[in-house]
This record gives C-alpha cells, structure tokens and sequence, in this order.
C-alpha cells in the first residue's frame, strides 16, 4: 500500500525536539513521506527594524533545526517568502500533502492564519494544542470568574507539577516565596560576578549573519553574535546557569549594575523563546540542584516562580486579554517615545546605561526593563503601544506573547490593573539603592527640585 505524502509546517519559534506535528503526522505514515516546512517570512522578519542579534539567532537556529530534522530522515521544505502564508502555498503546490499538521502559535496573529489554513490551502489542516507552555498543558484558571493574581497562579503550577514540595504536598522551607530574601544590592567588593557562556559562530551562524547585516534597517550589529544557536548550545548555556549563577540568583535578582548586564541571571529567554529549552526539564533540574546541595532554596524557588510562575502568568495574561491588549491605555498616555530611547543619548546615567546595552546587546535584565525603562516612560507619560514597539524592536527575546503584557500590563499597568495589581513606579531612591548607575550621573538621586534634581524624583 502506497503511503500517504504528510506536511507539517512548523514556526520559526517552535524549534522543538519531539514536536507534535512531527508525532501526529508518524501516526499516519514513515519518516521518508513527511515533508516539513519552514518558512523565513520577509514580512515577518522586516514588520519592524528588529534587533539584528535577535534575527540572527533566529535564522540560524530555524537553519540548524532544519539540518537536524533532515539528519532524522525527514524531508525539509525550507522557504523563503514573502510571508507565512505565501510560503504554505507555494509548499503546498509543489508538494500536494493529503493533510497538514501544525502546533498553534503562541501568537495571535499566528492563530488566526491557522485557523483560516483548510480554506487558504484547500487541502485538510489539523492545529494541534500549543505545549511549548506549562498553560498548554494544564491550566489552571481555563475560565476564570474572579481576578487571578500571580501568586495563586504560581501555587496552583508547584502543586500541580510538584515542585518544590514535601512529602505532604506543602512547600519546601515552609513558604511558598521567598522574595523578601531576595532584594539585595550587589556588596561594593568581594563577589566575583561569572560571565555568561558564549558560542562563537559556526559556518552557518557567519552566513546568517551577512544576511542580517544586508537588511537595510535594523537594531544594532550582528558583530559581536555569540548566542548559542542549537539545542546542544541552548542546554549548556542552562548547565554554565546552574552551575556557576544559580546560587546567586535570588539574592541579586534585582540588584542592578554598569559593569555586567546578565549578574546572576540566567539569560535563557531567547532560547526557550523559541522552544530549544522547556521549562518543567528546567524547572525540575533547579530543583534537583537544590537537593543536590548547589544552590540555596531562596534561589532555587526565585528562579523557578519566574520560569513556572511569572512566565506561564504572562503568556496566560496574554491569552485572556488578546486582542484588546495591544491598545489599552488605562492612564491615557500619549506623550511619544523620546528619540534617546534610540541611540541612549541622554545625560540620566541609569537610562543611557541600560539603554546602549539593549542597543548593543538586546537584553537587559528583568528589573531594568521594569524599574528603569518602564518606571520612566509609566512616570513621563509615554504612549503604551510606542513603549510595546520600542521593546518588540529591540530586545533578542521579544515575542508578542511576552512583551506586551509585561509591557503594557505590568510595565505600564495600562490594562486596567489585570496583569498587575498596582502600578510599578519608583522615584530615583529605588534605582541609587539597587544600583550603581547614580555614581557619577549628571543628575543627584536626593534631589527632588532645581536643576540638578533627579528626573525620576520630578516625574514621581
Ligand atoms: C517591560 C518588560 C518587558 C519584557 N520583555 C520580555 C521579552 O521580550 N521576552 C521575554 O522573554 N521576557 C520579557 N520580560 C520578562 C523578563 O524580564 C525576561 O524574561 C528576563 O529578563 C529574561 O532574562 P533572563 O533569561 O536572564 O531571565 P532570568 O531573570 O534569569 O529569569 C528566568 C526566566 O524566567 C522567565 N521570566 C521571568 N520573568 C518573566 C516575565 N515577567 N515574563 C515572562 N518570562 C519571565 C524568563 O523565561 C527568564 O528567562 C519582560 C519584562 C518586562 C517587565
Ligand atoms: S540620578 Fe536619577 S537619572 Fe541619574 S542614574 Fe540615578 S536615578 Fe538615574
């Protein structure tokens, strides 16, 4: 009996290793008749001026991906098109699959495409759950009749999944957080801060980046690339985290410095981002290292409410108030984004510091997206959906599904207070306690009028 032709297509930010499409097409026939398509979309890739480091890991790790799967014995389909859709199309003539298999996307925009696919491709479609999130795989407010705040979400995921339990099903240590040991300043002297893993840039990795350099708009340069593009890289990136900044992490999470952008933090975003790392394999090897002795539980339980709780938090934030997220502006700002936002060139030290370094590098940590970036533009007044657009365009690990509820939710609580309960606003106090950024900045974090005053102490 001949077998039937089978296509899965398969989104740039789905880099998975088992991924379902793969599995649902093997149940219907052998690895030698399933086609599997990647699309690079140029209408994808150019809807805003990305962040150049941000493209280059994408391609590369979409080209990487495709050598794998063809290693496995499929048959990738590898596109370039105009955009997803034209790139399907063309995939489909060429190929005419009896069916097609698909994951749905962690993005809006994505869905609506796959929910229009039978129609636009003329030929069956089957959209698979979405389980690149722990949401996808339990949730636990499907249908939520009261407001959900973080925190019973986070408990909800620890004890569905238990992590970080007794043998009771309570909480380790006896709490279910323990943020209030974790609000420290880096010491002046005395603790030597480990430099992230980089990975030089293999052949492909170096193509990649000529392309991305070729486009004629973007963020920053590719020179300097030197994220992991693969699985391999992605999983000892997390190993190099566990191992030498895990321990630290509680502690300094929102401690803040101009002489390291990444700390003790574990700069893994980007790759889970696009489905090289899954977040219970991590949460679950935090907390081995916890029993393991590696690391304390303070920073063990941090880490994994950022990764279980904050995260999963986020993406379900999204889901619930998709599409009318993107344009709430519950405080009515409309001041637009001040051009230094593009090239750092302001005299308030705290701002052009974090500022160049996304520029440059495409991250920040969590407390300067929130406590400098946003805590600026949520005291100056700045219209949301610019502050959205400026973070979409230049940060490595911006997808909407993220960006928009941490921006305009809980950055810029412009969403009526759904994602946050309250506004995170601090006058300059917060930022000269947690960094070093005031030393030597044109502008006195005591002062609160007069010329010398600090701007974040005025605007508060
Ligand atoms: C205004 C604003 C914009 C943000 N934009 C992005 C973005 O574009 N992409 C992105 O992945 N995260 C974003 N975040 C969340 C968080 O700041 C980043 O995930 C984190 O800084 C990434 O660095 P890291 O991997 O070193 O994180 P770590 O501090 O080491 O934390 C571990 C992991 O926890 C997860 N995490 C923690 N907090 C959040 C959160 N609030 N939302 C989602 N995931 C979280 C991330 O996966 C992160 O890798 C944003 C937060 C704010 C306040
Ligand atoms: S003094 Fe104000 S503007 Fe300058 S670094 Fe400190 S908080 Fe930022």
């Amino acid at each position: 009996m001949t077998q039937p032709c089978i296509s899965v297509w398969i989104p740039g930010d789905q880099l998975l290793p088992d991924h379902p499409a793969l599995q649902a097409a093997a149940t219907l026939t052998d690895r030698a008749h399933i086609r599997v398509l990647l699309v690079e979309s140029t209408q994808r890739l150019t809807k805003l001026p990305y962040q150049r480091k941000k493209l280059v890991l994408l391609l590369s790790a979409m080209r990487h991906y495709a050598e794998e799967l063809r290693a496995a014995g499929y048959t990738v389909d590898y596109r370039q098109a105009e955009s997803a859709g034209a790139g399907l199309r063309a995939h489909v003539a060429a190929w005419q699959p009896q069916r097609l298999f698909t994951m749905a996307t962690a993005e809006y925009r994505g869905r609506i495409l796959q929910q229009r696919l039978a129609r636009l491709l003329g030929a069956p479609v089957t959209v698979l759950p979405n389980t690149q999130f722990l949401t996808g795989r339990y949730n636990p407010y499907p249908q939520p009749r009261n407001k959900v705040v973080l925190e019973h979400f986070y408990r909800a995921q620890r004890r569905y999944w238990g992590l970080l339990l007794d043998a009771q099903g309570e909480p380790l240590g006896g709490a279910w957080n323990f943020d209030r040991e974790n609000r420290r300043p880096l010491p002046r002297t005395g603790l030597a801060i480990p430099s992230p893993l980089r990975f030089a840039p293999d052949a492909l990795t170096q193509q990649v980046m000529k392309d991305v350099a070729s486009l004629p708009n973007g963020v920053g340069r590719v020179d300097g690339f030197d994220l992991g593009v693969t699985r391999q890289d992605a999983e000892a990136a997390f190993d190099d985290f566990l191992r030498h900044r895990l321990a630290n992490f509680g502690p300094y999470e929102d401690a803040m410095s101009q002489h390291s952008a990444v700390l003790f933090h574990s700069l893994l975003s980007p790759y889970m981002n696009i489905g090289l790392l899954d977040p219970l394999t991590m949460a679950r090897r935090a907390e081995q290292a916890y029993h393991a002795g590696q690391a304390p539980l303070a920073s063990v339980e941090g880490f994994i409410r950022q990764i279980v709780g904050w995260r999963e938090y986020i993406y379900w934030q999204y889901w619930q108030q998709m599409p009318g997220l993107l344009h709430a502006n519950g405080w009515r700002h409309t001041r637009p984004l001040p051009g230094f936002f593009w090239s750092g060139a302001t005299e308030m030290k705290c701002l052009h510091q974090v500022i160049e370094r996304v520029i440059t590098l495409g991250y920040s940590h969590h407390i300067e997206r929130l406590m400098v970036i946003c805590n600026f533009c949520m005291l100056a007044g700045i219209d949301p959906a610019a502050v959205n657009a400026w973070f979409l365009t230049c940060y490595v690990d911006a997808y909407e599904w993220v960006v928009t509820p941490n921006v305009i939710g809980m950055g810029l609580n412009a969403d009526g207070g759904q994602t946050a309960t309250k506004p995170y606003i601090a006058s300059a106090n917060y930022i000269h306690k947690m960094s070093d950024y005031c030393t030597g900045c044109r502008f006195n974090p005591k002062v609160r009028t007069g010329a010398d005053a600090c701007p974040f102490n005025v605007l508060y």
